[in-house]
């Protein structure tokens, strides 16, 4: 069996979803399951409907429209039926949303989060489906809530794998095309749950692990990975064959082509990964397997925008040790805080920091009675991993650099622009 993932920009709009209908056509798609994400930046259209609710604001009926007239306009376009039961669904999967935020009693933020933003890998889904049942692909819709189990951690739920296993092993269809959610879960009440931001990668890698899959591949708008994002620095490469370990490397420290939870389930059981092209299906892509032999030689170039620069000093020249550190750490975990760089010296501690749920100034509040604490604000980590000397010039240049880390084969700055 095998999985795919489709992410927002693949069904952005109704062209988006025909050519995800081509691209299955071309690879093909029997005893595959379909992992689909929201279609375009519809999370980050939910997450303004999210703040207006909680804010009481009047726009909070004009978001949720734009939610909807978004997708009434993509099913108008692959649908010329307007009373085709596609209409019914998704009606119904709006008028649940509608009335959850009319009758929600729950002040928990993180809870009502989870709640709301699910609709849009719900409606997404439901439109694929249909899609793809009018143009002759048989295929299961699958609620993936009713598959992946979790904690009650609303926004960054952890996976209860022996539930998951259970279910999808007796639940899923091995000899036919399912269709799911990703990014989704339920907690032991059946709330929805989800499992960080961009975490639809992580759910394909959890139902291949879970299905013992011949392989993952990731639908993407780019080639596959390449030694550097796109969006921020010219003449990108493609990466024809990396590593698991190179592939967490770059994921963790922010290529965000692979969510980087996705690794490790594949890693365990040795499933390929496939980073490919939605637009040119028939290209290699990149392939992710086993095998250190496989570290790219190029440098490849990293970025992590709007991350934190927090130092800490002992406020009676005491050394910051063992002790302080963990109790550090400790707060950070406790906030959610996730670090990527940390540097010290006898009676300082500098850390780069992303403050994803905004708990930061609960965080300042708490150090400041025991350090003397210093920030800069919205600072990039620059990462570069097989670094040489022009490659670290290149990233150096027109920036001031606050931090400057150098191991074997990574390079690290925090810079200011
Ligand atoms: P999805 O549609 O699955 O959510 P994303 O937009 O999250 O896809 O991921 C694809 C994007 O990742 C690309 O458009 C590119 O801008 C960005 N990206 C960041 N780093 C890399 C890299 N090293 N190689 C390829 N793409 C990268
Ligand atoms: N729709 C979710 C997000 O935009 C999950 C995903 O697309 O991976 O974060
Ligand atoms: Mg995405």
């Amino acid at each position: 069996m095998k999985v795919y993932k489709f992410g927002g920009a693949s069904v952005k709009d109704a062209k988006g979803v025909q050519n995800v209908l081509h691209v299955l056509q071309t690879v093909g798609y029997t005893d595959t399951l379909l992992v689909i994400s929201a279609m375009g930046k519809t999370t980050n259209a939910l997450e303004m409907v999210i703040k207006h609710y909680f804010e009481k604001s009047n726009e909070l009926n004009a978001s949720l429209l734009e939610v909807k007239k978004y997708h009434y306009q993509i099913l108008d376009e692959l649908f010329n039926n307007e009373e085709h039961e596609v209409y019914f669904d998704v009606n119904n999967h709006f008028a649940d949303l509608e009335y959850f935020i009319r009758s929600n009693k729950s002040p928990n933020y993180n809870f009502v989060y989870d709640q709301i933003v699910s609709y849009g890998e719900i409606i997404s889904t439901t439109i694929v489906s249909h899609y793809f049942k009018a143009q002759g692909l048989t295929n299961n819709w699958l609620d993936v809530r009713n598959f992946v189990k979790t904690d009650t951690t609303y926004r960054d739920a952890v996976v209860d794998w022996n539930t998951t296993q259970e279910l999808i092993t007796k639940g899923v269809n091995r000899n036919a095309l399912n269709i799911t959610q990703g990014f989704l879960g339920s907690d032991p009440n059946s709330f929805t749950t989800t499992l960080g931001r961009e975490g639809s990668d992580y759910t394909a890698a959890i139902f291949a692990y879970c299905l013992d899959a011949e392989s993952v591949t990731i639908w993407k708008d780019v080639p596959g990975v390449l030694n550097a994002d796109p969006r921020y620095f010219e003449n990108a490469t493609l990466l024809h064959q990396i590593s698991y370990r190179e592939a967490i490397e770059l994921a963790f420290y922010g290529a965000t082509v692979i969510h980087p939870k996705t690794l490790q389930p594949l890693q365990k059981k040795e499933i390929p990964l496939y980073v490919k092209s939605f637009v040119n299906p028939m290209l290699a892509g990149t392939s992710v397997s086993k095998g250190a032999d496989l570290e790219p030689q190029t440098s490849c170039f990293i970025v992590k925008k709007n991350q934190l620069l927090l130092s800490l000093s002992s406020l009676d020249f005491s050394f910051i040790m063992e002790e302080n550190i963990s109790e550090i750490f400790a707060l950070l975990h406790q906030f959610k805080i996730k670090v990527s760089l940390i540097q010290n010296t006898a009676i300082s501690f500098s850390i780069c920091i992303e403050d994803k749920f905004t708990n930061f100034e609960a965080l300042k509040t708490i150090l400041s009675q025991k350090f003397s604490v210093s920030y800069n604000e919205n600072v990039s980590l620059y990462t570069i991993r097989h670094f040489d000397k022009a490659a670290s010039e290149l990233v150096e240049k027109d920036k001031t650099v606050l931090v400057k880390q150098i191991s074997r084969e990574t390079l690290q700055l925090v810079t200011k622009e």
